[in-house]
């Protein structure tokens, strides 16, 4: 089975910052709080993810670097409208076939309850041993790719895939203004982010990931219309060409990146002025959850709306509509 997870790890973990999106999506699932990243060498030497969220039990901590050991799925049915970010009970035994793993949890209030189990490699040291935890999970992912030197040397500069894993934790923080995150690399601290709920909290965490410039540019808009609604900011044509990159879009929460949302968008955008430019947004659609399909691919973030028509035409006319008002 450790083969199994390495070919599969593939799939999943093709560079630090697939391994991050992992972690922390497994620590949102668990209803934490407080999230830290931590990274040494790009990634590559450590990543660590700290959480306040259920943790797991001793029982469990072996299971949960097993694969297919999810245990956010009871039967078939769950997979309609299902919630959580994870449901394949892959990403930990991929990780872990393909690094220095150590997972450290723990379900009690008491800090020094806890338990820890290691894995490295092919080799997976069944021996959950105690360790102090507070009420929580902390995994650390230790010298990645270093038995696969030929997906090792697929790796690009320390800064380079850094810059992913930022990528990655800013999609994932702008997903939740509830949760308060850190991102530290090489003992420094790139981001802090206080959790919010209030009505300014969108504000505050956009310019803070994307910088203020992002916000003085851009309008806002909370529309709805037959069950649907979409809230955010669209850059406006005085937008600097530098951040022509800056495209979020989530639904129900979830990052994603679909073409029939890219299309419905950028269709909108030449339509009314902005001819030759780079949308750029952080948009966030509700609906239904029984009406979408978030989890097609456990990578691709795309999704499958059952009106698929609708939820084009609704994003269209909402943008079009919101730009031509602001039209210079
Ligand atoms: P999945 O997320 O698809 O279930 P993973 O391999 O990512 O699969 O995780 C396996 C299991 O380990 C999860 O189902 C969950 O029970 C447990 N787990 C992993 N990370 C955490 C965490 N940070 N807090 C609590 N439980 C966790
Ligand atoms: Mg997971």
């Amino acid at each position: 089975p450790r083969l199994a997870n390495q070919i599969a790890a593939g799939e999943v973990v093709e560079r630090p910052s697939s391994v991050v999106k992992e972690l922390i999506e497994n620590a949102i699932d668990a209803g934490s709080q407080r999230i830290e990243v931590e990274l040494e060498g790009g990634g590559a030497r450590l990543i660590k993810v700290r959480d306040d969220g259920g943790g797991i039990a001793e029982d469990d901590l072996p299971l949960a670097l097993s694969r297919h050991a999810t245990s956010k799925i009871e039967s078939l049915e769950d997979l309609e409208g299902v919630a959580s970010l994870g449901f394949r009970g892959e990403a930990l035994a991929s990780i872990s076939s393909v690094s220095r793993l150590e997972l450290v949890s723990n379900t009690a209030d008491n800090p020094a309850a806890g338990w820890r189990v290691v894995a490295e490699g092919r080799q997976m040291e069944p021996r959950v041993s105690p360790a102090p935890h507070p009420r929580g999970t902390s995994v650390a992912v230790r010298d990645l790719f270093f038995n696969t030197p030929a997906r090792r040397k697929f790796l690009r500069t320390e800064k380079t895939e850094f810059a992913h894993v930022e990528e990655a934790f800013r999609r994932l923080a702008l997903s939740r203004y509830d949760i308060g995150w850190t991102l530290r690399h090489n003992q420094k601290t790139l981001h802090q982010l206080r959790p919010a709920t209030d009505a300014a909290a969108g504000e505050r965490r956009v310019s803070a990931l994307l910088g203020g410039k992002f916000l003085d540019n851009a309008l806002h808009l909370d529309i709805e219309a037959s069950g649907l609604r979409l809230w955010g900011w669209v850059g406006l044509p005085t937008h600097s060409r530098a951040q022509a990159d800056q495209q979020y879009f989530f639904v129900n929460g979830r990052v994603v990146r679909d073409r029939l949302v890219a299309h419905a968008i950028r269709q909108a955008y030449r339509d009314v002025l902005f001819h030759g430019r780079q949308p750029v947004f952080v948009l966030y659609l509700e609906l239904d959850p029984a009406v979408v399909d978030v989890n097609v691919h456990p990578t691709k973030h795309e999704v499958r709306f059952r009106d698929g028509r609708l939820v084009h035409d609704f994003l269209f006319s909402s943008l079009h509509r919101a730009l031509a008002e602001v039209r210079p």
